[in-house]
């Protein structure tokens, strides 16, 4: 097939490696098993007994399957109980849930946005807010990443009725995160609603896990749209987003992938509540990931790799900036032969000249993981 072909050509064809294994410290990824540096589940809990027996358990009370969308028979209480602990956990007065993190940042602002309205966004937000922009009829604005100034002058010279403004929290390729204040303060100054997809942070950063906002010590109110998944900290699946009772409801009844979706499974959505109640009892998984994450920076900066690192990424997510593909696809190999598994990461996710392996740390590891890491990066093994 002639596309396939020039996917290859392009040498962008990927694989998928099969996992055979819960996601632990180790993995066992298309039959070796191999040191995890390579997951989303940050606090180590996908596979945790109370999320299990939780799954269990609504299995066994409600069946698997929602049975059709929110409007249909899909919205159970548990449901309902998740977006009320959402919006309580995150100081909101609301609360609704989508499918997936995909689908809710393709919703918003087609369900918010008119046309001559503006969505500002930054280049580097993740796919799903930039491919939004193709559902929604307002008009697309990026600014270079993390620019707010640049994004400020946009602004200025927009004359739109609305201003939506969307960016990352923490940026799941970078692995740095943006300045709350300084686009409060913009946002506030050109009438404009602003939107955190905290996909990374919430759960993960901050002392109670409330994310980015609250290691910026803002006040959750002050920003206006708060979205997150439960597919990275939660070591569930679905998103949510927060806000006051008019927008929350709104999106409910405009937003067409929440709409035209079948609800989340129900003992998904229990294994979340369970997810929930261990992210606010158990602030060591959260202190654990920032002091492995500080080690991984000390020492491969002891090594002669600051080079590599982003100097933003003070978190579990860290990028070894490796240049082109075939750097990048060589050396995750040579750390996989290694015993390691890592990602090279690639265009169309990342500029050519900027790819890299993505590192991320999860409470599963421990230092003398990261060491073995370092040594492998440098060469050593
Ligand atoms: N937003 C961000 C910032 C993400 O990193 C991701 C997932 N990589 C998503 C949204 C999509 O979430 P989901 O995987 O739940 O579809």
């Amino acid at each position: 097939m002639e596309a396939l072909e020039q996917i290859k050509q392009k040498k962008q064809f990927r694989t998928r490696p099969v996992r055979t294994s819960k996601i632990g410290r180790y993995v066992s990824i298309n039959g070796r098993q191999l040191l995890n540096f390579n997951s989303n589940d940050y606090l180590a809990i996908s596979h945790h007994p109370k999320l299990v027996l939780a799954a269990a358990d609504a299995a066994q009370k409600f069946g698997y399957g929602s049975g059709g969308s929110p409007f249909l028979a899909g919205y159970s209480s548990l449901h309902q109980e998740l977006e009320y602990a959402m919006a309580d956990f995150l100081g909101y007065p609301s609360c609704v849930l989508f499918s997936s993190g995909y689908l809710l940042n393709l919703g918003i602002p087609q369900a918010l946005l008119s046309k001559g309205d503006c969505l500002l966004e930054d280049k580097l937000n993740h796919a799903s807010l930039l491919d939004a922009a193709k559902l929604s009829p307002a008009q697309l604005k990026r600014y270079p990443h993390l620019q707010l100034n640049k994004a400020q002058q946009i602004l200025i010279r927009q004359n739109a009725k609305q201003n939506l403004w969307v960016s990352d929290g923490v940026f799941s390729m970078d692995g740095d995160v943006v300045d709350l204040r300084q686009m409060l303060t913009i946002a506030q100054s050109h009438k404009t609603l602003l939107w955190i997809d905290d996909a990374h942070g919430i759960g993960s950063l901050g002392e109670k896990g409330q994310g980015c906002i609250e290691q910026q010590q803002l006040e959750s109110r002050q920003i206006d749209l708060l979205s997150g998944t439960f597919g990275k900290a939660f070591g569930t699946t679905g998103a949510f987003i927060c806000g006051n009772r008019d927008l929350i409801e709104l999106i409910v009844q405009q937003a067409r992938t929440y709409k035209f979706n079948t609800a989340l499974p129900i003992p998904d959505v229990a294994a979340t509540l369970a997810a929930l109640q261990i992210i606010k009892s158990e602030p060591w998984r959260r202190e654990k990931i920032l002091e492995l994450s500080d080690y991984f920076r000390q020492q491969a900066q002891r090594h002669g790799l600051s080079e590599q690192l982003n100097n933003k990424a003070n978190f579990f997510i860290q990028p070894v900036m490796l240049g082109d593909e075939q750097t990048a696809l060589q050396q995750a190999q040579h750390l996989i032969n290694s015993g390691i598994f890592t990602s090279a990461i690639r265009p169309p996710t990342v500029p050519s000249n900027q790819c890299r392996l993505r590192i991320t740390i999860t409470a599963h590891l421990e230092k003398e993981d990261i060491d073995l890491l370092i040594q492998c990066l440098l060469g050593n093994y």
